[in-house]
């Protein structure tokens, strides 16, 4: 068996199509779809993220302000400051304070400070614990675009087993909740699981979100299971590998993201769904 691709990057394209539809009914109301973005000190990689966030959100018409702020100049104080500003600017529909903070900076302290209303990356303490009640209000991105996946391969995870591998609090709980929101039985693997294997190669649904190459064997998938690598490991060679061996999982898997051009794309668009849902509520 030849596994079916799963294409992120069409679908995410649909997903933004989606949102630019709605962007426009919001600005036909006399209200413009805003992000605030907060991006503290040089950091390459953050700096890249958030390059392609204004982006995409100037592709489907959401406005941004961008709030660039040196590292040594900041402090946790200065930074709860700005917060509370776009926490009270009726204007700001979200905030995306961009992750990692400097070590001198509490990032706890931040993120808790970040009107749950305008917490569109889903990490507020009150927004994870809608989604431990399966009341969710905003989703993070990264689990949210792979259970999107899951539904535009017609996977439904509804009695199925799904291992996540991963637990941590952007990815892999969130992921775990969904899964069983969506009625699948779950199980969550992590760096102390002691049969990555055995777990691997009974789940009908696989999530790997690990950060190491290559780690999920290609004869550990079940054959027909739907296999969504989050993993993103940048390789010697330079190329961008999953976490799951591809080539051999994609002999046995029913379905599989490819990595780059699955799971990747998808962020950043259900960063841009979780916006216009704010503004949507601004409209009322
Ligand atoms: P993290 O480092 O916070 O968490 C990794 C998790 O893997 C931990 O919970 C740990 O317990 C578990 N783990 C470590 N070794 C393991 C092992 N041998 N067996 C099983 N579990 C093990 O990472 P994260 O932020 O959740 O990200 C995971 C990966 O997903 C990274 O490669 C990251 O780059 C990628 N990622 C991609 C996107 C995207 O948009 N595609 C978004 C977020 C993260």
């Amino acid at each position: 068996m030849t596994a079916a691709l799963i294409d992120g990057k069409a679908v995410s394209a649909q997903v933004l199509e989606e949102v630019r539809q709605r962007v426009a009914a919001c600005v036909a109301k006399g209200v413009t779809p805003t992000l605030a973005v907060v991006l503290v000190g040089d950091d390459p990689a953050s700096q890249i993220y958030v390059r392609n966030k204004g982006r995409r959100a100037a592709e489907v018409g959401i406005a941004t302000r961008d709030h660039r702020l040196g590292a040594k100049e900041t402090t946790t104080e200065s930074l709860l400051e700005l917060v509370a500003q776009l926490d009270a600017d009726p204007e700001v529909d979200g905030i995306l304070v961009q992750l990692p903070l400097p070590g001198h900076i509490d990032a706890d302290a931040v993120l808790l400070a970040i009107d749950p209303a305008k917490d569109v990356d889903g990490f507020h303490p009150d927004n994870l614990g809608r989604l431990v009640l399966g009341k969710p209000r905003f989703v993070p991105c990264t689990p949210a675009g792979c259970m999107r996946l899951l539904q535009e391969a017609g996977v439904d995870p509804a009695g199925k087993r799904a291992l996540v591998i991963g637990r941590s609090t952007i990815v892999g709980k969130p992921m775990a909740h969904l899964l069983l929101a969506a009625n699948a039985t779950v199980t969550i693997a992590h760096s102390r699981t002691t049969n990555l294997a055995e777990e691997v190669s009974r789940a009908d649904i696989v999530v790997a979100a690990v950060g190491r190459a290559h780690l999920v064997r290609g004869e550990w998938i079940k054959p027909g299971a739907a296999v969504i690598d989050v993993g993103m490991n940048r390789l010697d060679t330079g190329k961008l590998a999953g976490d799951v061996d591809f080539e051999g999982a994609r002999q046995r898997a029913g379905a599989i993201t490819p990595v780059p051009g699955g799971v990747g794309p998808m962020t950043i668009a259900g960063l841009m769904a979780n916006v216009v849902r704010s503004a949507e509520s601004r409209v009322g």
